[in-house]
């Protein structure tokens, strides 16, 4: 066992005034503890929004180009330490080696990205009406951002907020998911070490609803922004608004495939597999739902069976599909296969924990599959969170995209057709932030903006790409005569 980590604040590597700490365990071996971290208090909070706030004029003043050299050293110290980096993302979080090895990776591309926007944030020359009059608009920092992250892409989706908000000239304080925080506190030492003055990040760990609402409440922070579960994001947004901060939320989802009756049964299969069972199943894109049409439900589901049986399920260290991350997700998984089987859902694939000395003790559970399912039952509204698909048929298209839309979410959507102008349908009429043809629901590339519909977030702000800067930025109208 190693020390305790510690928080980062204004620079330097604090313990919290509460004198407690918090473990994090394996999630394949749960006896075994990996790390420990600070169960810090609301005065912690508010220590960094503090040095967050007097780092603000230093930090926008500083140029641009500089801003973009220090995150790209970051990204490089990132990079150099990527193996170390993959192995406490599998040991804290539980993701398998090449996912947890590409998350990784998205981070470091993520900062150098961000890096190379620093320099260049937009604003345009304007036509002036009256003579030796400059006029033009520029894009400023907003001031202090408070981000919260979840801990199913503990170190991608920290990097996705933080390298915008750096880059644009705002000062974080960051509170990461307790469950996996290990690879958020090596971003902090990476930014350290390439430079980044004193309390332009603070990073706090410890619970949402002492840390991460003080951050929210402490006057001294000006935007929130939130990714998590539907739930705890709604009271968030509502507790942010009302505080007069601009807020973002990004939130759950209950994505749909649909298999047309032109699809090929296998691969439109491998589409949902891959889509479903990824990560578990614990991406707020994986794919929930398979709607299928009746002309090919019967080979789709015997080919997803095959997919979801012949998985390789344990240590993330080698194998296929890792475990859930806790001992409550697993539960609320396993709450959820009960609920389908209660409300009349045919389990034809998994619904159980795998057997096997790998995975006797760890949160793993098997990739299921339900089918007769119904739009309206649980199992087809409500985010699981766990590798599980609902299957539900369908008579035609139509009734296959009213189906996609029948949900409170609308985060991701993906169709398999073989038949353009259905696929056009779908790209027009499916209600979600990201749609794809003949892909999976999961997997979005960085420099695209990433925002759901309806529950599945805020809706006025997206994250990531040149729109993931718009949220960091404010812009100013300049007459100069
Ligand atoms: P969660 O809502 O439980 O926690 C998210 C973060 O909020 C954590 O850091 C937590 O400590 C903090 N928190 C908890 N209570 C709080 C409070 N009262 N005030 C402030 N902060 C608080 O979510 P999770 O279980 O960590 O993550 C899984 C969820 O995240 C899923 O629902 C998933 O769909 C969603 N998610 C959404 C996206 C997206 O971009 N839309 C991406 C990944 C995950």
């Amino acid at each position: 066992m190693t020390e305790p980590s510690k928080n980062y604040v204004n620079g330097e590597w604090v313990a919290s005034e509460t004198g407690e700490t918090a473990e994090v365990t394996n999630p394949a071996n749960p006896s075994e503890v990996v790390a420990t971290y600070q169960h810090s208090n609301e005065n912690d909070a508010a220590a960094a929004v503090d040095a967050a706030v007097a780092a603000e004029d230093e930090w926008r003043n500083t140029p641009g180009p500089e801003r973009g050299r220090i995150l790209r050293e970051a990204g490089t110290l990132l990079a150099q330490r990527k193996d170390e980096l993959t192995e406490i993302l599998i040991a804290e979080e539980g993701k398998a080696r090449p996912e947890a090895a590409g998350e990784v990776q998205r981070a470091i591309d993520i900062f150098h990205y961000f890096s190379t926007k620093a320099a260049d944030l937009g604003g345009a020359r304007k036509g002036a009406s009256g003579p030796n009059t400059n006029l033009y608009t520029r894009q400023e920092p907003v001031g202090v951002a408070a981000l919260i992250t979840p801990w199913n892409y503990p170190i991608a989706i920290p990097a996705w907020k933080l390298a915008p908000a750096l880059a644009a000239g705002n000062t974080v304080v960051l509170k990461p998911a307790s469950i996996a925080p290990g690879v958020v506190v090596e971003i902090a030492r990476a930014l350290d070490e390439a430079g980044l003055p004193d309390g332009v990040l603070n990073v706090v760990t410890g619970p949402g609803s002492s840390v991460g609402s003080e951050f929210i409440g402490n006057e001294g922070t000006d935007l929130v922004s939130f990714t998590g579960s539907s739930q705890v994001g709604e009271m968030v947004y509502e507790q942010a608004t009302d505080a007069g901060k601009r807020v973002q939320t990004e939130l759950g989802g209950k994505n749909p495939t649909l298999v047309a009756d032109s699809a090929d049964p296998a691969e439109a299969a491998d589409i949902v597999a891959n889509g479903g069972f990824g990560t578990t199943g614990q991406s707020c894109t994986a794919c929930s739902r398979a709607i299928v049409h009746e002309d090919v439900y019967d080979d789709f589901v015997a080919e997803l069976v095959d997919r979801a049986e012949s998985l390789d399920v344990g240590p993330g260290t080698d194998h296929e599909m890792g475990p859930q991350v806790s001992e409550s997700e697993l539960s609320s998984t396993l709450e959820y296969i009960d609920i389908a089987e209660g409300e009349g859902a045919t389990l034809v694939a998994g619904g159980g924990v795998p057997e096997g000395e790998e995975v006797e003790t760890g949160h793993f559970v098997e990739p299921t599959v339900f089918t007769d399912v119904d739009s309206d039952m649980r199992i087809a509204q409500e985010e699981v969170f766990g590798p599980v698909v609902a299957v539900i048929e369908v008579s035609d298209f139509d009734e296959g995209l009213a189906v996609a839309n029948d949900v409170d979410y609308g985060l991701s959507a993906s169709v398999v057709t073989d038949d353009h102008t259905e696929a056009n349908r779908f790209v027009d009429e499916a209600e979600a932030g990201v749609v794809k043809v003949n892909d999976k629901t999961t997997g979005l590339e960085l420099h695209v903006p990433f925002g759901g519909f309806k529950r599945s977030s805020s809706e006025t702000w997206r994250e990531q790409g040149d729109a993931g800067l718009d949220f960091y930025t404010i812009e100013k109208t300049v007459y100069d005569n």
